[in-house]
């Protein structure tokens, strides 16, 4: 019997429904080769919800989310939606509002260098010979999350003997949210090439410390044949542009993942390029890092293939049809191999009768996929 498999489609804003269209292209291309079945369902995110109903993330769309077996998200925003008034709703309140309603307590950020393009990096070529990582960020938990407080401070005096104003966000992580994300770094690695750094401050942090001794406990109970690095977060800043190579899984707690992971995907030099998956127990989500490019929205021109990454992401996590993903991969592998550019990543060298639309971009995919 064929699978099928409910996906719920979030294009959003800007360029979104644009990249959408591509991403439901290279999967129905994807269902006739590898004898699968999509069923897409559409629903409102960010402006585009503002606009039709008033609010950045309306009920339906979350029930949707949450009855589909994955969600893909294009972006959202645009200046039609900024506003300085408290009181207006925002786009990214959808974002935030999805990921919180779907428990996705799990940031997955792969970084790649394809050949074609390791001129666009500020990195010298040979820094970045077989770099292929991937980012496992803890996402619900740590300082964005622990009690915090700006309060008068009764106790100290500042410099000069005033006192003033103090304040204090607070690092909190539990046993249970450590193991969770922990796990899910050990299954990428198995999937990968075995290795685990995990990244922490345990020379100066208790937070730290428990994270260090809870990730060794679930790595020696369940993962031992998984190689398991630990190193602090300074020296892994230093690391990713001294020898970036050395990585494949990096796992790391929520802030030092959200700095980490853009110094990371400056390795690539090209934003139209970077995918995410963000899982929790339930549906998962994937999505481009790029925002909605309202600068070139409706043009035709947007890059799809960070979207088309997102789909690999999709068919990798959520179905484990790994055949079709790295089919997926490698049909995006040899497009840019031929030159063929979108206007973001074309560089001095290429031909202009090599740089093509989104649409165009997206059927020389779909071609290499179906021949
Ligand atoms: P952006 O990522 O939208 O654009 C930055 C620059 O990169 C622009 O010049 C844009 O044209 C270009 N770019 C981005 N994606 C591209 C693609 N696929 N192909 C070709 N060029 C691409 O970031 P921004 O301009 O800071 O934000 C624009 C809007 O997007 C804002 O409203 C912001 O809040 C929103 N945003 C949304 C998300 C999301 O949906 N996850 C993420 C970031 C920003």
């Amino acid at each position: 019997m064929t699978p099928t498999y409910r996906i719920c489609l979030l294009p959003g804003d800007g360029i979104g429904p644009e990249i959408t269209v591509e991403a439901v292209k290279a999967l129905e291309a994807i269902g006739r080769r590898f004898g699968a079945r999509f069923e897409f369902r559409e629903a409102l995110l960010g402006g585009a919800a503002i606009d039709a109903t008033g609010t950045a993330l309306p009920d339906e769309t979350l029930a949707a989310a949450r009855a589909a077996d994955a969600v893909l998200l294009a972006a959202i925003g645009g200046p039609k939606w900024d506003s300085t008034d408290p009181d207006a709703p925002r786009p990214e309140q959808g974002l935030l509002g999805i990921r919180k309603g779907l428990g996705l307590y799990a940031n997955l950020r792969p970084v790649r260098i394809f050949d074609a393009l390791v001129g666009a990096s500020t990195l010298k070529p040979e820094a970045l010979a077989g770099v292929d990582m991937l980012i496992v960020r803890e996402l619900t938990g740590g300082l964005y999350f622990g009690p915090r407080a700006r309060e008068r401070d009764v106790e100290g005096a500042g410099a000069g003997g005033v006192r003033g104003m103090r304040a204090y966000d607070t690092c909190v992580y539990t046993e249970f949210e450590v193991e969770r994300i922990a796990r899910k770094a050990f299954e990428a690695a198995r999937a990968r090439r075995g290795r685990v750094h995990s990244v922490d401050k345990a020379n100066v942090l208790e937070s730290s410390r428990l994270w260090r001794e809870v990730v060794h406990r679930v790595h020696d109970a369940e993962y031992p044949d998984v190689e398991l690095i630990d190193q602090l977060v300074d020296n892994t800043a230093m690391q990713l542009v001294r020898y970036p190579a050395q990585f494949d899984v990096v796992l790391t707690e929520n802030m030092f993942g959200d700095i980490l992971s853009d110094e990371a995907s400056m390795l690539t030099g090209s934003l139209g390029m970077l995918a995410s998956a963000s899982l929790g127990d339930g549906t998962a989500l994937y999505e481009p890092s790029h925002g909605s490019a309202p600068d070139i929205a409706g043009q035709g021109v947007a890059n799809p293939l960070a979207m088309l990454l997102s789909v690999e992401l999709m068919l990798r996590y959520s179905f484990a049809m790994h055949e079709a993903a790295d089919a997926l991969a490698g049909a995006i592998e040899a497009v840019l191999a031929d030159g063929w550019r979108t206007r973001d990543i074309a560089g001095p060298d290429t031909l202009p009768q090599r740089t093509v639309g989104t649409s165009a971009m997206g059927d020389l995919v779909v071609e290499r996929l179906e021949g």
